[in-house]
């Protein structure tokens, strides 16, 4: 039984298929992909996405997901990342051939956002985080990515205009409350080992045409996927979970497999097991970060790049969703760690997003606006602190502990888990082939792509 028809869940469910398994997944909702999903929006009549949602050719399991289910050709792949400067101008940062981690050396030099001595300071960060032992990059976990930019004397400009937009875009949380490791593993794992790893990924369908042939995978393999069945409790006997009660009926299973985040666990497990459980103790150690979406739609052509990093602004990145038959642009602006705009209402958040928008795109003011759709995630992620590293759980129940073990037969997945990712659709899918790893066996995780020889030789 898989609790979740997340990436997670998914994950899970097609290696148990690897394994001769006959996974069945509850998911509450009609549809798949949990929050990297789309919605039917009734005043456009569009499908959105309830965010756009990014990749790396680093997330090797991810795309090992996607080539099982057949949505590889679904990405579109993107070298290039291109930065918006105060004075309106671009930067571009662009692998040259050098060998990695020297392949955005290049484009580092060549930008003008920042000054000469911002320059020296991130490369000086940067050498400092090749250099960093595996000891040093976990000792990292219990501090904060801020803290480390002290010690390596970042100043204030250069963390507002290169660490934060990406740091809090890819964690998902501010430089002052992320965990080191966590940012430093973006920096080692998604710019400096190669060139590939550094690839940007974007999808070029709607998120749910991407899931929704999961469910067709797993029917072939002889799994089930039911949507529309929602999990109300775990059913044991003694210490042992058997199976599911759901909103329709009991389903035994042999395993159960709970990828759904902690806070719909802690809804649907009884006190009695989340007592017995020792995974399940220092939950409270967990909390959300949000993110906002806005969809934003005008009359006429302003945006011909397919993405633009806006340093220094509330709005973080904004995407080019294209033009229309019509000729309208749909553009779609997205805020990370967005706490700050929470309790903003749309016309505000109109405003806003619309005055970052127009510093990018001179003619954005002068076309006519068809569409602002904010979408409020308020619990988009799990904030990735020092503190919430020690608290997410393992995949497997074990066997021993002061209340004699975790539930046998109940395994977790969820991108909240301890997969050694930051709450990514990576991380999900990693937590998830952890668990069917955990259940019946196999590889488990995907090998991360091979480092450049330049990085190896350097890296510690
Ligand atoms: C706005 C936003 C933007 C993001 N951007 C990015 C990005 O650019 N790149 C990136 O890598 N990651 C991004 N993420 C994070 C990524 O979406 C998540 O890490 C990942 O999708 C989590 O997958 P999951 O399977 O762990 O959990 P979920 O997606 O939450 O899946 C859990 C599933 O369980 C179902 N469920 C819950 N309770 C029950 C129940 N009782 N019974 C049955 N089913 C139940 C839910 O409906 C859901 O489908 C973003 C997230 C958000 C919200």
């Amino acid at each position: 039984m898989v609790i979740g028809g997340g990436l997670a869940g998914l994950a899970a469910a097609i290696r148990l298929l690897d394994r001769g398994c006959r996974p069945i997944v509850l998911e509450s909702r009609r549809r798949l992909g949990g929050r990297a999903s789309s919605f039917d929006d009734a005043q456009s009549g569009r499908t959105l996405d309830n965010c756009q949602h990014v990749l790396m050719g680093c997330c090797a399991n991810l795309l090992d997901l996607y080539e099982r289910i057949g949505v590889g050709d679904a990405i579109e792949w993107h070298e290039d990342v291109r930065w918006l400067r105060p004075d309106g101008g671009r930067d571009v940062m662009r692998p040259s051939r050098l060998p990695a981690p020297l392949h955005l050396a290049g484009s580092l030099r060549r930008m003008r956002l920042l000054d000469r001595a911002m320059k020296r300071q991130v490369r000086r960060a940067m050498w400092r985080m090749l250099r960093m032992s595996a000891a040093a990059r976990l000792a990292a976990a219990s501090r904060t990515f801020d803290a480390l930019l002290d010690d390596w004397k970042q100043g204030p400009e250069v963390r507002r205009l290169f660490w934060e937009p990406i740091v809090v875009s890819a964690c998902n949380l501010s430089l002052d409350r992320v965990s080191a490791r966590h940012a430093v593993q973006v920096f080692r794992e998604g710019f400096m080992a190669g060139r590939w790893q550094a690839t940007m990924g974007v999808p070029t369908v709607p998120l749910v045409e991407l899931y929704e042939p999961a469910a067709r995978c797993i029917a072939e393999g002889g799994g089930e996927v039911r949507c529309g069945w929602s999990a109300s409790g775990i059913a044991l006997d003694g210490r042992r979970a058997i199976g599911v009660e759901t909103n329709r009926q009991f389903v035994r299973g042999e395993a159960v497999c709970a990828a759904i985040p902690w806070e719909r666990l802690e809804a649907i497990a009884d006190d009695r097991l989340m007592a017995m459980d020792a995974r399940l103790q220092g939950l409270e150690q967990l909390g959300h970060s949000p993110i906002l979406g806005v969809h934003v739609v005008v009359d006429g052509p302003v945006m011909d790049e397919p993405h633009l990093v806006l340093p220094g602004r509330g709005v973080h990145w904004v995407f080019n969703k294209g033009v229309d038959a019509s000729g309208a642009q749909h553009l779609h602006a997205v805020v990370s760690a967005a706490d700050a705009w929470m309790d903003l209402g749309p016309d505000a958040i109109q405003q806003r997003v619309l005055d970052d928008l127009a510093a990018a795109f001179p003619d954005l003011p002068g076309r006519e606006l068809l569409l602002c759709r904010a979408v409020k995630e308020r619990r988009a992620t799990f904030a990735a602190t020092a503190d919430a590293e020690q608290a997410r759980p393992a995949a497997a129940p074990s066997p021993v502990g002061a209340m004699g073990g975790d539930i046998e037969g109940l395994y977790l997945a969820g991108d909240w888990c301890d997969s050694g990712w930051p709450a990514t659709m990576e991380g999900a899918v990693r937590s998830g082939y952890l668990a069917a790893q955990a259940i019946a066996g196999g590889p488990g995780v995907a090998a991360s792509p091979q480092p450049g020889w330049l990085f190896r030789l350097l890296s510690r």
